[in-house]
């Protein structure tokens, strides 16, 4: 590195990326440096809170010895084969996580973006190989107020305007319908040719919509009778965030896999995982689901030159092993009901914040004001020098998620942190 490099103030470091980097996002004033558990540190030794875990994607805390252990080991051993040959470590992960999540086959990416992407393109294939649909005739059903990512198809069905405008023509065969509307996804099932529902189990792109205890459980009820696959994206709301092992076991209360048996666990046909997969060092995705679905793909009708590379294999492995470890489930869902009620708490003596929602250590509070005004941003940069760090994600709406290694005694502190600046706040 350029020595001069490191001697860089906030402000420069600002100012170099706003002069080389693209202007694709508008990062809160802060220039991180270090990051440790629940801590990260800005480069004048400032140490925050990180409430937003790289949108879930530090589950397991920042630089978690086990999995950067797991990173530099196979990095310095083997890094990278491509598909073209088999490598030691992919099938020794293969096995972990279909057991772990009780599918036949997994299908290995590396963003959120590109599973989502395979997972379109294997519900197509197998809608016209099994299920009969003709060429080129099959709807997906996806969500109003979606986010699967940013790739051109996904864009095209997403029903935010910074997402989409302009980067059109949109690809066909998409059709959204209102999130969690019962009604609605059964009138869109009664349609020739709907092969597969793309649903996140929680929006939490949208502002952290968490829907109607049945909505889920339902919604598999109907694609089941409509012989339609239902394609959960749980990049975000997966591997323990919600205080379960995923979104969609509900409230199952078993203490690391998910129990086949729970009444409350609604299984996809199709699971779609990211982000904390590999506890936020590594782009590791994974597409997981049964034979009768997976195996309609064949040698060289898909890949990915990085997917299912040696390192993501293992590190993948080191970062689920950690949220059984370390109990990730039980301290999201234990901690997230108290977050709640401590919010709650503060709303009720504040005109500054309407509501929290969420689950587990996925949770929202929505601010008082237009969609448009700058309160919430301004919150956070309040919140910021309080020495707590959380994004807005649509206007009015703040984000907490913060790794899942937080303890109770670092949680008050926080709810601390929050309640001073919300007292404080000057519109
Ligand atoms: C973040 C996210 C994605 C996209 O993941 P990338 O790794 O950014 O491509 C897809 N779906 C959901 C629900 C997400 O939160």
């Amino acid at each position: 590195m350029n020595p001069t490099m490191e001697k860089l103030n906030s402000t420069s470091l600002i100012e170099l990326e706003d002069k080389f980097g693209a202007h694709n996002y508008h990062p809160l004033p802060v220039v991180l440096s270090r990051g440790e558990g629940v801590f990260v540190w800005d480069v004048e030794g400032e140490k925050y809170f990180d409430f937003l875990s790289a949108y879930s994607a530090v589950n397991q805390g920042h630089c978690h010895p086990k999995i950067t252990n797991a990173l530099i080991e196979q990095a310095q051993t083997l890094a990278l084969t491509s598909r073209a040959f088999y490598n030691d470590s992919l099938g020794e992960y293969e096995q972990f996580i279909t057991n772990l999540f009780g599918f036949d086959k997994v299908l290995p990416m590396n963003t959120g973006a590109e599973a989502v992407e395979t997972a379109i393109k294997l519900c197509r294939k197998w809608a016209y190989e099994k299920k009969g649909i003709a060429e080129n005739q099959a709807t997906i059903l996806v969500c109003e107020g979606n986010f699967h990512g940013r790739t051109t198809t996904i864009v095209s069905f997403s029903s935010d305007p910074d997402s989409n405008k302009n980067f059109g023509p949109y690809a066909p065969g998409f059709q959204a319908i209102p999130y969690d509307d019962l009604k609605a996804l059964e009138e869109a099932l009664k349609q020739p040719n709907v092969a597969g529902f793309l649903v996140e189990p929680i929006q939490g792109e949208a502002g952290v919509y968490t829907p109607s205890e049945d909505f889920i459980r339902e919604a598999r009820r109907l694609c089941s009778e409509n012989g339609v696959l239902l394609i959960a994206d749980e990049v975000q709301t997966g591997i323990a965030r919600t205080g379960s092992l995923l979104a969609v076991c509900g409230n199952c209360s078993c203490e690391n896999k998910c129990e086949r048996q729970s009444d409350t666990y609604t299984r996809p046909d199709i699971l779609i995982l990211g982000k904390a997969l590999s506890g936020g060092v590594y782009p590791v995705s994974a597409v997981l689901a049964d034979d009768e679905i997976m195996m309609v793909i064949k040698p060289g009708q898909h890949g990915s030159t990085f997917g299912g590379n040696p390192i993501a294999a293992k590190v993948a492995i080191a970062a689920l092993e950690v949220v059984e470890e370390e109990k990730l489930i039980q301290n999201a869902r234990k901690l997230g009901s108290i977050f709640r009620k401590e919010m709650q708490r503060i709303i009720d003596g504040s005109d500054l914040v309407l509501k929290v929602r969420g689950k587990g250590l996925l949770n929202a509070i929505v601010v008082n004001d237009t969609e448009d005004s700058p309160t919430a941003w301004n919150l956070c940069v309040a919140l910021k020098d309080n020495g707590l760090l959380a994004k807005p994600t649509h206007g009015n709406i703040i984000r907490f998620a913060p790794p899942l290694v937080i303890t109770e005694e670092q949680l008050f502190e926080c709810v601390g942190i929050i309640e001073k600046t919300i007292k404080n706040f000057v519109k």
